[in-house]
């Protein structure tokens, strides 16, 4: 039986969806439990030793399987950190970042080609957002990334280029594939998805119940701050991001953790500081709950067409310092690969600057 359908793409495929194709082509569905656990293992369906030829082709004539090609890969001389630009099927690339730490690897996956969040200090907005991914090609990342190390993959966080939250769909699917028992079985608590704060998103994940983390990119303590540096924060401002915070609690019952990206002259006053401990603690503590609330402190990384500054070991300390006293835990991420560029978007900039300026939607913000 011929299928009418567009073809497949295979790693996006659900095991009852790779049911239903198989049986769509005349073959047994039992096949899908031989097929599905070595696509995940990034095995195409030609390479397959223990399924026969006609279904091998029939499978290539309905499905296409792509991994993410290595274009670039960087390694770090300093701690072994590795980025990877990956080219997608149709030429274009994304940024991935594995990161050794001793409880084992961690990649950080892209989820968009660009992003039209429109965050002013960030490389990854700057030529707006080209397309989403697909499930797919987020799975295919973290599949290419543990085939070219080959060491297991341990955690994911959705911190590359993109909103994950922007991509909805797509990201919900993948974080049900990369956590199924056939495929790479990545639990859920070692997965963490970071968003700048679309509201309406954070409810719709928290219904879902996925008992992933949840790291919001809050990066100041009150709306004035916050919206002259990042355009979201003009449609959901910083108290109903936070309310949206508790409910993700009340629901799941799971950290959130803050990232905080310091720029100097900006948001890194002793003030600021003082301020956010207590937005913090009133807004997510005050009905006598014990929410654990950590923040992580990023030096901003300086991108050249941002024109931002990132502030000195002084005022990071004393900003760390003034959350600690205020029951608050918070970390100073260590700069990770800092010979290879490795925060993202700066990779896939320089190779868009090589080949002339993109050209996505929503370069100023777009909601
Ligand atoms: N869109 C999502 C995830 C991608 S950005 C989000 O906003 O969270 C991942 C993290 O990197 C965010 O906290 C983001 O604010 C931060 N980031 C982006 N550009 C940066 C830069 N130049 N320096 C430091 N952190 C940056």
């Amino acid at each position: 039986m011929e299928s009418t359908n567009k073809k497949a793409e295979l790693l996006s495929l659900t095991p009852d969806e790779l049911r239903a194709l198989l049986v769509s082509l005349g073959e047994p569905k039992y096949r899908a439990d031989q097929i599905f656990p070595q696509l995940h293992r990034g095995l195409s369906p030609d390479a397959m030793t223990n399924v026969g030829k006609i279904t091998r082709q029939k499978l290539a004539e309905a499905a296409d399987y792509h991994l993410p090609r290595i274009e670039q890969k960087l390694v770090s001389a300093i701690d072994g950190t590795v980025k990877y630009l990956f080219a997608l099927a149709d030429g274009n690339c994304v940024e991935s970042v594995v990161m050794r730490y001793e409880h084992g690897n961690t990649v950080c996956i892209s989820s968009q080609v660009g992003c039209r969040m429109g965050c002013r200090f960030c490389a990854s907005t700057i030529g707006g957002r080209v397309r989403d991914l697909s499930a797919g090609e987020l799975l295919g990342q973290v599949i290419a990334a543990q085939a070219d190390m080959g060491e297991r993959i341990d955690n994911i966080v959705m911190m590359g280029i993109g909103e994950p939250l922007d991509n909805f769909d797509a990201v919900v699917r993948f974080l049900r594939l990369v956590n199924n028992e056939a495929g790479l079985n990545i639990g859920y608590r070692h997965i963490s998805l970071s968003t700048c704060g679309l509201v309406d998103k954070i409810d719709e994940l928290a219904a879902l119940g996925l008992p992933i983390t949840l790291s919001i990119s809050l990066h100041a303590p009150d709306d004035e701050t916050r919206s002259a540096i990042r355009p979201v924060n003009n449609k959901w401002g910083v108290d109903a991001l936070l309310a949206a915070c508790r409910r993700y609690y009340g629901k799941t019952g799971r950290r959130i953790s803050f990232e905080y990206t310091l720029i100097a002259g900006k948001n890194d006053s002793v003030e600021q500081a003082e301020k956010l401990a207590r937005l913090l603690n009133s807004r997510l503590r005050s009905k006598g709950d014990s929410m654990p609330i950590h923040v992580n402190l990023i030096p901003v990384n300086e991108v050249a067409e941002t024109g931002f500054v990132h502030s000195g070991d002084a005022a990071v300390r004393a900003f760390a310092a003034t959350l600690e006293k205020r029951g608050i835990r918070a970390t100073v991420r260590r700069k990770l690969g800092p010979d290879i560029n490795a925060s993202c978007g700066q990779l896939r900039r320089a190779a868009m600057k090589a080949e002339g300026e993109g050209d996505g939607e929503g370069r100023k913000g777009t909601f």
